[in-house]
């Protein structure tokens, strides 16, 4: 959607396909970081989307055993919105369309699955798809996939990753939050770890819970009595006793596969992969969406020239793969470090509450350094920036 929204704004026809009806998934990905709000900001549509309802996150705290450590602290950050904003993540879609949508070249197509690629003289023409009035086929310069971590399309293009594997998996839940209740990002116990983001919506203050499990324990856990579940929650953190005995059962608890995998190649004549089609990241840092987003302002500042001219070499796509290459891997290595350093330890932990690493205790101690985890986590490596130029909104079309 953000590919689509540059793309179009910088004067080039786009058609999206979105396979549901909406938006409106289960929790997945709410975290917008500086890096995301900066690309909104140089787009001029920050007042837009900071007028929709979302919380703010100035700084990261993790507990160790019943003892708070500060690990990052964004408001240091030279940008227009030093925090985190927790927004439904189909609020923010909602918003990219609405304003992609202001260009009358950019087409958003719900309903329609890419089911298919054309190819035409050893290059991809196109995609096949099924829409609300059946098949149809759609040709393009380039087509983009970004069609997620279990994507269609990157596997009809023959193109093959790796997987690095990960040690755990998360069980989501909404968890009521009394009178705005406030709890450290994350508590790390012995054998468990508890993710609380503070949310609000309609329904009152809750937080979105994330409970950090060994890799492929969710079935075990279901057969017990959800009892033991609650029990464990309260047993880490006694604070939220009363909302997690409100838990109605283990339907309220969502499950997600942590997978962590990157792409060889992201790139074949005529057609590209982006976010996590490209490279599927750990919930490490919730950096998930705002790769996704970086990817697509680097395609579209390295694509919307030669996409004016017609159809982009491959050595223009390799530019954008190559260029988002570099900070994917890093922050994956990082990831990857943690999952099989601190969080690994903590779940084979038994009994006692694993202590903060010394880096933790560090950043605590020194609140100067802590710019240096908010600015990784914050900006991430290598941030882009919006280089497309903005189309006069004529009706004259450039490409497509
Ligand atoms: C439960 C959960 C929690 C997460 N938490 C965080 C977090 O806190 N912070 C964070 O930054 N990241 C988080 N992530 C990861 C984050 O959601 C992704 O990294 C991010 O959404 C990737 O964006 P994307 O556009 O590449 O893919 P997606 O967001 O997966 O979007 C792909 C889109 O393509 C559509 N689609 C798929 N196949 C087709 C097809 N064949 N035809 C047409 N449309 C198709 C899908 O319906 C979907 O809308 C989480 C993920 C999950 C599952």
């Amino acid at each position: 959607m953000m590919l689509g929204l540059l793309l179009a704004r910088a004067g080039i026809e786009v058609a999206v396909l979105e396979k549901h009806g909406d938006f409106l998934r289960d929790f997945r990905g709410d975290t917008l970081h500086p890096s995301t709000l900066e690309v909104i900001a140089e787009l001029g549509l920050l007042d837009g989307l900071l007028a929709l309802p979302h919380q703010r996150v100035e700084r990261l705290e993790v507990d160790f055993g019943g003892e708070t450590y500060t690990v990052a602290d964004f408001r240091k950050l030279r940008v227009s919105c030093p925090f985190i904003a927790l927004m439904p993540q189909w609020d923010f879609l909602d918003f990219l369309a609405g304003s992609a949508g202001s260009w009358p070249w950019f087409s958003l197509h719900m309903n329609t699955q890419a089911t298919g690629l054309i190819r035409e003289n050893s290059r991809i023409a196109g995609v096949e798809a099924v829409g609300p009035k059946g098949p149809l086929a759609i040709r393009a310069d380039l087509v983009v996939a970004a069609d997620g971590r279990h994507s269609v399309l990157r596997e009809q293009a023959g193109l093959i990753g790796e997987d690095f594997g990960a040690p755990m998996d998360v069980q989501w839940f909404r968890l009521d939050r009394p009178d705005g209740m406030d709890a450290p990002l994350g508590r790390f116990g012995a054998g468990r770890i508890l993710i609380l983001l503070p949310r609000s919506d309609s329904r009152g203050d809750y937080w979105q819970a994330g409970y950090v499990i060994p890799k492929g324990g969710d079935a075990a856990l279901r057969q017990r009595p959800f009892a033991d579940f609650q029990a464990e929650l309260t047993g880490l953190m006694p604070e939220i006793a009363e909302p997690v005995g409100r838990l109605k059962g283990w339907d309220a608890v969502k499950l997600l596969t942590v997978k962590v995998d990157r792409l060889h190649d992201w790139c074949r004549p005529g057609f590209l992969c982006i976010g996590d089609a490209a490279h599927a990241m750990s919930p490490v840092a919730g950096v998930g969406i705002n790769l996704a987003i970086q990817d697509a302002v680097a395609a579209a500042n390295l694509l919307a020239g030669p996409l004016t001219k017609g159809a982009p070499s491959v050595d223009d796509l390799r530019r954008v793969a190559a260029r988002r290459g570099w900070p994917t891997r890093m922050t994956q290595r990082l990831q990857l470090g943690l999952q099989h350093s601190l969080i690994a330890e903590t779940l084979s932990a038994d009994t006692a509450p694993p202590r903060a690493p010394w880096m933790i205790r560090l950043f605590h101690s020194w609140p100067w350094l802590r710019r240096f985890p908010a600015r990784l986590i914050g900006l991430g490596l290598r941030p882009e920036h919006v280089r497309t130029p903005m189309a006069p909104r004529s009706p004259a079309r450039v490409s497509r």
